[in-house]
């Protein structure tokens, strides 16, 4: 489990709950829109089998690219935090802490 949580603020059930292209996109839209963030993020997938990417998020595009191993909510979120910032640092723990408190 620890592997798979590499660069993650902290453990959260939310990586356990499956989402499709369709629920990752919703879930996207509806928190920017419940934080009042202006921007759109578009969520995309990629079927490249990787070990431990689970996703990734494109500053200049502003879209989050999902593999097929973080297909879940909690790599969802752990993108969209990365819309604040761009490490894992202060920025971006603040970020998932906020969004996770909207799920969990
Ligand atoms: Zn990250």
């Amino acid at each position: 489990m620890t592997n798979r949580l590499i660069g993650d603020a902290r453990p959260t059930y939310l990586y356990d709950i499956g989402v499709d292209q369709s629920v990752a996109q919703s879930i996207v839209t509806g928190a920017l829109k419940d934080l009042g963030w202006p921007l759109r993020v578009r969520v995309e997938t990629s079927k490249r089998r990787t070990k431990r990417r689970h996703g990734t998020y494109f500053h200049r595009t502003r879209t989050i690219l999902l593999y097929p191993i973080g297909m879940n909510v909690g790599t969802v979120i752990h993108e969209l935090s990365h819309v604040w910032g761009h490490g894992h640092g202060k920025v971006f723990k603040d970020a998932h802490r906020k969004l996770l408190k909207m799920w969990e």
